[in-house]
C-alpha cells in the first residue's frame, strides 16, 4: 500500500502539536474497509491484503512517510471551558493528497494515550467506531459535509467501560482536524500571534481565495459561520442530533466530526435529546441553531486579538457578523425546508407555514422521516403513506390544504416536483434500532447485519422493495433511547 503523505500540519505548524505513537494492538483483524473512499483518495492498494490493512490501519505498523502527532486544543463542554483536550484517544498519521488535488488528514481514532489522554485509556471500543463509520458514510451519502471513514480494525484488545467490550480503531479522514476549539487553545495559553499564524494556515489549506482579503481573520471567521448555518440546517433537515457539540466539535471546514453520541430522530419532538449526559437539554434537536450560534461568538472571541491586530475597526464588525448568524441561518433552513417541501421560490408567509408543519408533525408524533416522502406520495395522488403515519388519516389535513394551495400556486409538474423531493428527502437513515441490532451483533463477531445496513444507508433516496424494513421507524416496544460518548 502507498499513501501520498504531504505532512504540512507538522512541517508547518511546531508548537501546535504533540508527537506521538500508536500502541500495538495485540490482533488486528480488519472489520470493515472503505474501497471506494481509498480510491477516491489515490491511494494504492496494491499488494495488500486485510491482514495488511489491518496493521496500518490500527498503528501495528506505520505506513512510510506518516508523521504521528496529537493535536492540542481546547473547548467549552457543556458551556463550560477546558483549556487543555488535545487528542487523548487520536492520532494523526499524516495528510493526503489525492488525485484531484484535495487535501485530507487520515486519523487514527482509538489507537492508545497521548500527551492529552489525561485519565483516559486512549482507546476506542468496538461499538462506537462502527457507529462512527455508519452514520459518517450515511451523511456522506445524504450530501452533509462530514468526516469520513477509511476503516475500522478490531485491536484483540479489551476496553472497559461500564462493561468490558473487544476494543478497536477508526481510520478517520477529514479535510482536516482543526477545531473551533484549536483557536481557543492558542487564544487561551499563546495569544494574538499564534492565532494569526493558525488562522493563516487555516486559510491557505481551506479558503485559499480569502488570503487576499483586507482583514483575513475576520474573513475566515464570516466563512466559517457560512458553512457552520449550512451545516446546521441539513442536520435540521434530515433529523440529526449531533448531541454533543462542544466547541472542540466543531471542525472549521464546516464538516460534520465527533459522532459519539448523535443519533438521528423518529417521532418528531423538538425537544428530542438522546446523549446520556446532556441532562439540561443543551444540544436537542431543536436548540441546535442557537447553540450554533453560541459556539460561533466563542470563535469570534477566539480570532478577536488576531483581528484586532490587522485593524482594530473588525472588533465591531466580528460584532455584526456574530449578530447576523440568526437571520442567516433561518435563510438557509427555509431554503432547506422549501426543497424537502417541494416548492421552488420564495413566498410571503413561508415562515408561518413551516412553522405549521413542525407545531402539528409534534402534536401527532409523526415519523419525521417517513413524512416528507408521504408527502411526495401525495402529489402522486397516492394518500395511503400519510394516512399510515397519522394517528387519525385526517389529523394533518389542515397543515396539507396550505402545503397544497402554495403547490398549486406555482405550477409545476406534480410527479416531476414529487421526483425532487425524493431526491432531497432520504428514505433509509440509520434508524436507532437497525443501529444498535447491527452494533450488538458486531460485538458478538457477527458483521453482516451491520454491513447490510450500512449498503442501505449509502442509497438514502431510490426505494427498493426489498429494504421495505428498513424505512420503518422503530417499533413501540423499542422504548425510548440513550446513547453514550
Ligand atoms: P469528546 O467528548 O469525544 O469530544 O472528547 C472530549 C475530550 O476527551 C477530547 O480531548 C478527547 O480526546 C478526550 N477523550 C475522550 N475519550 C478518551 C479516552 N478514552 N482516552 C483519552 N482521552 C479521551
Ligand atoms: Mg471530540
Ligand atoms: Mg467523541
Amino acid at each position: 500500500m502507498k499513501i501520498a503523505f504531504d505532512n504540512s500540519f507538522h512541517r508547518m505548524m511546531e508548537g501546535f502539536y504533540a508527537p506521538a505513537e500508536a500502541a500495538p494492538p495485540p490482533a488486528p483483524k480488519l472489520l470493515a474497509f472503505n474501497r471506494p473512499l481509498a480510491e477516491r483518495l489515490g491511494i494504492d492498494l496494491t499488494e495488500t491484503d486485510d491482514a495488511g490493512l489491518a496493521r496500518l490501519f490500527s498503528g501495528a505498523e506505520l505506513p512510510g512517510g506518516a508523521n504521528p502527532l496529537a493535536f492540542a486544543y481546547a473547548g467549552h463542554q457543556f458551556g463550560h471551558f477546558s483549556p487543555q483536550l488535545g487528542d487523548g484517544r487520536a492520532l494523526l498519521l499524516g495528510e493526503l493528497v489525492a488525485p484531484d488535488g484535495a487535501r485530507f488528514d487520515v486519523q487514527l481514532k482509538g489507537s492508545g494515550p497521548t500527551a492529552f489522554s489525561r485519565n483516559g485509556d486512549g482507546k476506542a471500543a468496538i461499538g462506537p467506531v462502527l457507529r462512527e463509520y455508519l452514520v459518517s458514510e450515511a451523511m456522506a451519502a445524504m450530501g452533509v459535509p462530514t468526516t469520513r471513514s477509511l476503516a475500522a480494525v478490531a485491536t484483540g484488545d479489551r476496553v472497559q467501560r461500564e462493561r468490558g467490550h473487544p476494543g478497536a480503531v477508526l481510520t478517520r479522514i477529514a479535510s482536516s482536524h482543526i477545531r473551533v476549539g484549536t483557536f481557543q487553545f492558542f487564544a487561551a495559553h499563546f495569544g494574538a500571534d499564534h492565532v494569526a499564524q493558525l488562522s493563516h494556515y487555516s486559510i491557505r489549506r481551506h479558503f485559499p481565495e480569502l488570503g487576499e482579503a483586507p482583514n483575513p481573520h475576520l474573513a475566515l471567521l464570516d466563512r466559517v459561520i457560512g458553512l457552520q448555518c449550512d451545516l446546521v440546517a441539513r442536520w435540521l433537515g434530515i433529523g440529526f442530533i449531533h448531541g454533543v457539540m462542544n466547541t472542540d466539535n466543531i471542525a472549521i471546514s464546516g464538516e460534520t466530526i465527533d459522532y459519539g453520541p448523535c443519533a438521528f430522530m423518529d417521532r418528531f419532538a423538538a425537544g428530542t435529546v438522546f446523549s446520556s449526559i446532556d441532562a439540561t437539554g443543551r444540544y436537542s434537536y431543536g436548540r441546535q441553531p442557537q447553540m450554533m450560534h453560541w459556539n460561533m461568538a466563542r470563535f469570534a472571541e477566539a480570532l478577536l486579538p488576531a483581528i484586532n491586530a490587522v485593524d482594530p475597526e473588525g472588533v465591531e464588525e466580528a460584532k455584526t457578523i456574530v449578530d447576523g448568524i440568526p437571520d442567516r441561518f433561518r435563510s438557509a433552513w427555509l431554503a432547506r425546508m422549501r426543497g424537502k417541501l417541494g416548492i421552488a421560490g420564495a413566498f410571503d408567509g413561508e415562515g408561518d407555514l413551516i412553522d405549521g408543519l413542525f407545531e402539528a408533525l409534534e402534536r401527532h408524533g409523526v415519523d419525521f422521516t417517513g413524512f416528507f416522502r408521504a408527502l411526495a406520495a401525495l402529489l402522486r395522488g397516492d394518500g395511503a403513506p400519510l394516512a399510515a403515519l397519522l394517528p387519525e388519516s385526517e389529523a394533518m389535513a389542515p397543515w396539507v390544504a396550505d402545503w397544497w394551495q402554495r403547490i398549486e400556486a406555482e405550477a409545476a409538474d406534480p410527479v416531476a416536483r414529487a421526483a425532487a423531493m425524493d431526491a432531497v428527502n432520504p428514505l433509509y437513515i440509520p434508524r436507532n434500532h437497525r443501529v444498535e441490532a447491527a452494533l450488538e451483533a458486531a460485538e458478538g463477531g457477527d458483521m453482516a447485519p451491520w454491513e447490510q445496513l450500512l449498503e442501505v444507508v449509502r442509497h438514502p433516496y431510490a426505494e427498493r422493495p426489498e429494504w421495505q424494513d428498513f424505512a420503518r421507524p422503530a417499533p413501540e416496544d423499542f422504548g425510548p433511547y440513550t446513547t453514550f460518548c
